[in-house]
């Protein structure tokens, strides 16, 4: 049975492992709250739930912020790109089941992130954390539940998708690519090899998210160690080289650091990355979480920030959604890497300083 409220509820799955414990978990989707460990019976039976439900369920809760914030949200889109008439077979599926990662962005965390392991145990050195046997082995559990041929989204997160071979184990088993659309979210710091584009020019269509929050040492604070130097690079390498299939948007995530910033990125996008091969690049605002909650950002910086950007601006409509959470435990966040990485936010973003006093 095809869930009409949501879409995604029964044609989408969505693998993860976090971190790098050996537990594959899935859900409808990367919005959704609960990661839920997976075994083939209990998944069938959880899908027969996700099939009948009829409104957002209480793990639905950011589907429905961005819902309320942009007037659109996964469930919208998921609604539009996925057929009618299908019953429940798996039309999407995303893939975050290698957390190999060359940066330990601010917002993010050793879940995610092999680098952010790394930094936690005093380390600096990338490598493959999740032994290859053991992502084989969850592709091959995957494989056996889901009919890979009927699959017509691809969606890979990681860690950082394009630095390992990972999305290339799934993409070689799939016959007809002519059909099948791929989405990669990237931290920009990776530029595809030919092979790479190659492959996916035989696909009906690539799309990149790249994660960007910022400009200038501004950017390198929140996506550390990597450098906006060659994020730049990269971005014009895409403008030039990319095949014509691939589309790009930009993922912003707002966080307490970086709302009063907003406009500074897109002013900056809008002269150098608005469009790709004649396509224009769109900017998604999600809500920043975790450590770097956008809650965590105080009543009088949310009046500037409304100011600044507008009183409808994206970004001024999560703010007011959100509740006001204490930020002392963020400033300990960010005190306690600044130290390590001899960074200084208070410098970085010198103009947001004294609203954290
Ligand atoms: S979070 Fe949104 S897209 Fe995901 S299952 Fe819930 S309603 Fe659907």
């Amino acid at each position: 049975m095809q869930n009409l409220f949501c879409k995604s509820l029964s044609n989408a799955v969505s693998f993860r492992v976090p971190s790098d414990k050996n537990i594959l978990t899935f859900k409808p989707c990367c919005l959704y709250h609960k990661d839920i460990p997976f075994h083939p019976t209990y998944f069938k039976k959880t899908k027969i739930e996700f099939d009948k439900a009829t409104d957002f369920l209480p793990d639905c809760k950011k589907c429905d912020l961005q819902e309320r914030a942009n007037g659109s949200s996964l469930r919208i889109v998921s609604n539009k790109v996925i057929p009618d008439n299908i019953s429940n077979q798996i039309y999407k599926i995303e893939l975050s089941i290698d957390t190999t990662c060359n940066a330990a962005c601010i917002q993010c965390d050793a879940t995610q992130s092999s680098l952010w392991r790394k930094e936690e145990a005093g380390l600096r050195k990338i490598i493959h954390i999740q032994p290859e046997s053991q992502i084989d082995e969850k592709i091959l559990q995957i494989k056996q539940s889901i009919d890979l041929d009927k699959v017509k989204i691809f969606h890979f997160w990681g860690g950082e998708p394009l630095l390992t071979d990972t999305h290339l184990k799934i993409l070689k088993d799939i016959k007809d690519p002519s059909s099948v659309q791929l989405t990669y979210i990237t931290n920009t710091s990776i530029f595809p090899k030919k092979e790479i584009f190659d492959l996916w020019d035989k696909f009906a269509k690539v799309r990149i998210g790249l994660s960007i929050d910022g400009i200038n040492d501004r950017f390198h604070y929140i996506r550390y160690p990597l450098s906006w130097e060659k994020a730049k690079r990269n971005l014009n390498l895409f403008k030039t080289e990319s095949p014509t299939n691939i589309d790009y948007h930009i993922n912003y995530c707002a966080t307490p650091l970086n709302v009063y910033y907003t406009d500074e990125l897109e002013t900056w996008l809008d002269k150098n990355f608005s469009e790709v091969n004649g396509k224009k690049v769109n900017l998604i605002y999600i809500r920043g979480e975790g450590q770097l909650d956008i809650a965590k950002t105080p009543d009088k910086l949310r009046e500037v920030v409304y100011k600044k950007l507008s009183e409808n601006h994206s970004v001024s409509n999560i703010l007011k959604e959100v509740p006001v959470l204490d930020y002392m435990s963020m400033l300990g966040h960010l005190g306690k890497w600044d130290y390590h990485r001899n960074l200084n936010w208070r410098k970085t973003f010198h103009e947001i300083s004294s609203f954290f006093e």
